[in-house]
């Protein structure tokens, strides 16, 4: 049977099809990477606080300013699903979305975490990554992915007709409650797209539909992150464990993730301060 709303392909459809890619943005404007400053801060940093973060369940944790923080696999393959807003200002939060198009579709060391606008200003860098190895693989995955959201109880209903309460959505919407003496109704809004570290993800070839497959974390392996403002961290252990089979469900072997964050004695710079919110005047053209 013919379909009748197929569309014939144009003359020219080849020529159009071979208009080069341009990168959206220039991203080399922005201030470079500077690896040296990072590691010279690291230096003798001291432990100042430890959180673990229970399979299918989240955890807040605080991270001052001019701090870093890891996010550390132990026991078994895990992946983390990654909330971080301004500690001072909840209205501030992580901008997956930007932050996947200034950087990349996953991230690793020297990317930054965007928030949201109007401040559009790195929340926190990227300092070191375990599994910077990884690169892209030959399914197109690569680990550290920004481009998918976070499980949740809504999608997972409408696809399974289901109520399951331990998606990283719903572990997060708990953790921020509890650490904040909030209802849930009052912090479910405040949860949003996340970092979902150490999973591995890409786009099908044929279809560009998302995909997720076994991440390649081992216990020991960790992404450090340097937080450039005060910042509130919240961190849910997937229910979707290493994410290699399912997710939204009980089936799969989870384990925990653990934060540590750490102080340098290494003193900052005493120009250094947080990176101003975006320059940009607010008019929108009115
Ligand atoms: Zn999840």
């Amino acid at each position: 049977m013919t379909d009748s709303n197929a569309v014939v392909a144009p003359a020219d459809a080849d020529e159009r099809r071979a208009a080069p890619p341009i990168v959206c943005y220039r991203v080399d404007q922005l201030a470079a990477y500077d690896q040296a400053f990072y590691d010279r801060l690291k230096q003798g940093m001291t432990i100042i606080s430890e959180v673990i973060v229970d399979p299918r369940d989240a955890s807040c944790f605080e991270v001052p300013a001019g701090c870093f923080f890891r996010i550390v696999s132990v026991e078994g393959s895990q992946v983390g699903d990654l909330n971080l807003w301004n500690k001072n200002d909840l209205s501030e939060r992580f901008f997956s979305g930007k932050t996947r198009q200034l950087h990349a579709s996953h991230v690793t060391r020297g990317d930054r975490l965007w928030s949201n606008f109007p401040s559009l200003r790195p929340m926190a860098t990227i300092t070191h990554d375990t599994l910077e190895w990884y690169g892209w693989d030959a399914d197109g995955a690569g680990v550290h992915d920004v481009i998918g959201t976070r499980c949740d109880p809504y999608t997972n209903h409408r696809l399974n007709g289901v109520d399951y309460h331990h998606c990283c959505h719903s572990n997060l919407t708990r953790a921020l409650a509890e650490h904040l003496g909030i209802s849930l109704a009052e912090a479910e809004p405040h949860v949003h797209d996340v970092l979902n570290v150490f999973m591995c993800t890409g786009f099908t070839n044929d279809s560009k539909q998302y995909f997720m497959k076994a991440s390649p974390v081992r216990p020991g392996d960790y992404i450090e992150f340097f937080a450039e403002i005060d910042l509130l961290g919240d961190l849910s252990a997937c229910p979707g464990g290493n994410c290699g089979s399912s997710h939204s469900d009980d089936s799969t072997p989870c384990y925990p993730l653990k934060v540590v964050v750490y102080q340098p004695v290494v003193a900052l710079p005493d120009d250094w301060q947080s990176p101003a919110p975006s320059g940009y005047g607010g008019g929108h053209g009115t």
